[in-house]
């Protein structure tokens, strides 16, 4: 295969002299910190419950690391409805039973001649840590269900452009799929190896292609390999007083590639934008050649832009190896704050306002009343146990003096972000918007808590799991003057159908607004059940995200705003995207892989050359 332009990532082909000066960091030093297998996170950390019913997390990486959290356990069973006895866990019997690798000789013998024996494993674990992402199903799977009956026949690890262009031949010659791997942190089934592949499967794993190659300070663009870890990407860059502005919540493990490949976007994308915003160029290898461009111009017009077919195509094209991205200078200024309002309907219009002011800060986000609670179930019990936003002056004063209701109180966060007078000039309009829509400050440092609380709270999914409650977030985008009845439509049919049921308890389910546009929001869901002595939970439980998804699309919300496809929406993408629209994405994929190389199944079925 040859690469359409001989140009080299620092840009060698550009005539001498016309190259600005390029910083070229080094490889990022590891950090030490190792991703635990069996659930989502850091080995360092975990939730566990105390004798005395008491949570405490692990480790010392996040804020609520370290004290007993009193009140956690009690409100989740008043929400819940079903009681939780500490001594009744049920512990995850991980690793299941692996199945053994398939292999092509031929094509195992040209990888050993391609990549050093070290770079090269079938070991049983890494198989299956490269073969799922973080849905509900796969960590139930790999937790409980003590065999996995499909993952990948083996992991490599590439370490440049020439490997990944090689391999991607080779498997192109020898009939063997190849699987882009990140980070592994989506949640969208796109790593599971569909149950009826013949052919072996190779994951190709990005990470030790994590380096950031240059950076460019006159011009304001970095170009990083595919596998950098957003952590990294962060620390580096603001070691040279810069940032890219991506920072999903999954920032920890998520990777460059990984963000392309999903559409994915971040908690600041206000500010600096989506994932398609920030990525100027990049660099993907497909079996029908390499997509890449010879400069890096702030814009062009030059036909159809291939690209962009990178963006969400979810490993079924190819791969990339590497993008230039826009450079923000670090913020000389950075602020949080909290807004807490009587209720959900009152924060959605200071969000509205806020967005049409033009004043949206780098991260708006707001909490209905449930997770408002929950954030105030996480405090220590040194600090009260109970009123994480709020004191009891506080809250006495909140609900006392102002009257507003303890069940039905929404909070927002705001992270600033920007020069001096750009943060002044948001607050002044933050603070008059939250007047006029009777918000009361909430203090900058539990607008700080709310923020990071999101980090450690990701932990709790597969925590609560091991005492019979199964929880997942699922997320849509919706126009503005549907997102309260879409909340409220989607709140109303999971109590239906958890009702319709039988199923135990209560039904736990609760949203947050994440990100706002001129013409609408991101909104999340949080949605948990208890699975006491429930048959097939997992399934029971993906039954209950498809019929929420099914109400997400009739009350006008997106199959997804950022968490892509995979194989968790595939059914629903023909109800939002025309015939026409479908058949020319699998035309796409007919002419750049005509062999099914990327043959992992994610989006339509009908993308598969054979469908
Ligand atoms: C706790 C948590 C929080 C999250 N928060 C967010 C959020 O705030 N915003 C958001 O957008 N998402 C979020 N996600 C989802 C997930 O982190 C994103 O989808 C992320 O972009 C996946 O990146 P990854 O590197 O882990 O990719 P992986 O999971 O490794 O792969 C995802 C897909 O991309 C393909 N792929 C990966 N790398 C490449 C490459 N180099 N070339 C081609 N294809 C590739 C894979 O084959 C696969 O199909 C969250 C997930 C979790 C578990």
């Amino acid at each position: 295969m040859s690469t359409t332009f001989a140009r080299t990532p620092s840009g060698t082909e550009l005539a001498a002299g016309t190259l600005p000066d390029r910083i070229v960091p080094p490889a990022p030093e590891h950090d030490g910190a190792v991703e635990s297998l069996s659930a989502w996170g850091f080995q360092d950390t975990a939730f566990e419950v105390l004798p005395n019913r008491s949570v405490r997390m692990t480790g010392s990486r996040y804020d609520l690391s370290g004290p007993e959290l009193p009140a956690i356990v009690p409100w989740v069973e008043e929400q819940i409805g079903i009681e939780i006895d500490p001594a009744q866990v049920n512990l995850p019997s991980y690793p299941p039973a692996i199945p053994e690798p398939r292999t092509h000789d031929a094509f195992l013998a040209e990888v050993a001649g391609l990549l050093p024996a070290e770079a090269i494993t079938s070991d049983a674990e890494v198989r299956l840590r490269h073969g799922h992402g973080h849905t509900q199903e796969e960590m139930y799977a790999i937790r409980y269900r003590g065999t996995i009956a499909r993952v990948p026949d083996l992991v490599v690890f590439p370490t440049s452009q020439e490997h990944v262009e090689q391999l991607v031949e080779l498997a192109a010659r020898h009939g063997v799929v190849l699987v882009p791997y990140g980070g592994g942190t989506n949640v969208s089934g796109a790593l599971r190896v569909p149950a009826g592949e013949e052919r072996m499967v190779v994951v190709v794993s990005l990470a030790r292609m994590n380096r950031i190659l240059w950076i460019d300070p006159t011009n304001r663009m970095a170009c990083i390999e595919a596998g950098a870890v957003g952590r990294d990407i962060v620390a580096q860059l603001a070691g040279y007083g810069y940032t890219m502005g991506h920072e999903p919540d999954s920032i920890e493990l998520s990777t460059l590639g990984g963000w392309i490949a999903t559409h994915a976007s971040g908690m600041k994308k206000n500010r600096y934008g989506n994932i398609e915003d920030i990525v100027l160029e990049l660099t993907a290898v497909t079996p029908h050649g390499v997509l890449s461009q010879a400069s890096t111009p702030p814009r062009e017009s030059i036909g159809v832009d291939s690209r962009r077919w990178m963006f969400g195509s979810e490993g079924t094209l190819g791969i990339v190896t590497q993008a230039v991205v826009k450079l923000f200078p670090l913020p000389q200024v950075q602020e949080y704050d909290a807004v807490i309002f009587p209720d959900f309907e009152h924060g959605m219009a200071f969000m509205y306002d806020m967005q049409r002011a033009n004043a949206a800060p780098a991260s708006l986000r707001l909490m209905d009343n449930v997770q408002f609670q929950l954030g105030q179930t996480l405090k220590p019990v040194s600090e009260g146990g109970l009123g994480a936003m709020m004191s009891s002056f506080e809250k006495y004063f909140v609900t006392k003096v102002k009257g507003f209701e303890v069940n039905s109180m929404a909070a927002c966060t705001l992270v600033y972000e920007g020069t001096k007078e750009e943060v002044a000039a948001q607050k002044r309009v933050a603070k008059r918007l939250a007047k006029r829509h009777k918000g009361l400050g909430g203090g900058s440092s539990n607008g700080e808590r709310g923020y990071q609380l999101t980090f450690a709270i990701a932990y709790l999914r597969d925590f609560v799991m091991q005492y019979d409650i199964l929880a997942e977030s699922f997320e849509t985008s919706v126009p503005w003057s549907q997102a309260s009845d879409l909340c409220a439509n989607v709140k109303r049919r999971l109590t239906e159908e958890h009702a319709k049921r039988g199923l135990p308890g209560n039904p736990f389910i609760s949203c947050r607004v994440t990100q706002v546009y001129e013409t609408g929001v991101c909104i999340y869901f949080y949605f948990a059940i208890s699975y006491k002595g429930v048959e097939r939970p997992s399934e029971v439980y993906t039954e209950l995200e498809h019929i929420a998804r099914d109400e997400i699309l009739r009350s006008g919300g997106s199959l997804s705003h950022h968490h892509g496809i995979g194989k968790h929406r595939q059914e629903f993408l023909p109800r939002v995207v025309s015939e026409g629209t479908l058949a020319s994405v699998s035309a796409v994929k007919r002419a750049l892989d005509p062999n099914d190389v990327f043959g992992i199944g994610n989006l339509h079925a009908a993308q598969t050359v054979e469908g």
